[in-house]
């Protein structure tokens, strides 16, 4: 459907956890991972220090990707704490997070960054996973639509960019929206944008099956989950359980 994703993508979000030797390790254990599940591209995050060993684990040849958590919009430029789209391609970084909503919420991240963010990383032939969701409170004032469709409104349509829906309230808490909710929300950005749409939100081995069979959840961003290797290859297995059973 989509030229260049899935059926389904499964991203590790490492967040602000492991530091280079950790994320090299991690790398040289999954390179060979994708050859054994077919039809599920697999995506890791690391903190930025550790952007480069994480490609030097993986090797020369290694389906997995790898991604940044972020990306500026600028090419360069006095922009202090700042990492560029053309300084992440020439790590061989093949793409960034944006949007994220611990960005959003901790860091002032606006829907108009997160789409300068975007348009940089595309511009520069990186893959994007952008980030949208709705708080525990808006779901609650039956706000989730509206914010959405603002938060959807603002991004560009490219064939490299996947959307990631992550209600906030189910982020990093361990509390998971249901396959319905999810699968509710899903088509409704699907309404709104032609792209392919993640699941994020505690995914974890045990409700990620369940998760990515839903017909409009193209895959997970996985947080917390995604930092054991264990559970990871889990969440990836079920990933392409769910393309043999759609198959
Ligand atoms: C995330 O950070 O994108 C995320 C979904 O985290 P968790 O899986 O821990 O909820």
């Amino acid at each position: 459907m989509w030229p260049k994703i899935g059926p389904v993508l499964v991203a590790g979000n490492w967040k602000m956890f492991k530091g280079p030797h950790e994320a090299r390790a991690f790398a040289t254990r999954i390179r060979h991972l994708p050859e054994r599940l077919p039809g599920v591209d697999i995506v890791v995050c690391p903190p930025y220090v550790s952007l480069h060993t994480t490609v030097q684990g993986l090797g020369e040849g290694s389906l997995v990707k790898v991604y940044a958590q972020n990306v500026h919009w600028g090419l360069e430029g006095p922009f202090t704490g700042e990492v560029s789209a053309p300084m992440l391609a020439e790590l061989g970084v093949s793409g960034a997070i944006v949007g994220h909503s611990e960005r959003r919420q901790l860091f002032a991240e606006t829907d108009e960054t997160v789409r300068f963010r975007a348009e940089a990383a595309l511009d520069a032939g990186l893959f994007v996973i952008a980030c949208v969701g709705e708080t525990e409170a808006e779901r609650e004032a039956e706000e989730t639509e509206a914010v959405l469709a603002r938060q959807v409104g603002v991004l560009p349509h490219h064939e490299r960019l996947v959307v990631a829906y992550e209600p906030v309230w189910a982020i990093g808490t361990g509390r998971t929206a249901t396959p319905e909710m999810a699968q509710e929300a899903h088509a409704f950005i699907k309404s709104l944008h032609d792209a392919p749409v993640l699941y994020g939100g505690s995914v974890k081995p045990e409700n990620a099956l369940v998760l990515l069979s839903q017909p409009d959840v193209d895959g997970a961003l996985v947080g917390g989950a995604s930092l054991d290797p264990v559970s990871f290859e889990a969440i990836c297995q079920a990933g392409a359980e769910s393309v043999a059973a759609a198959a």
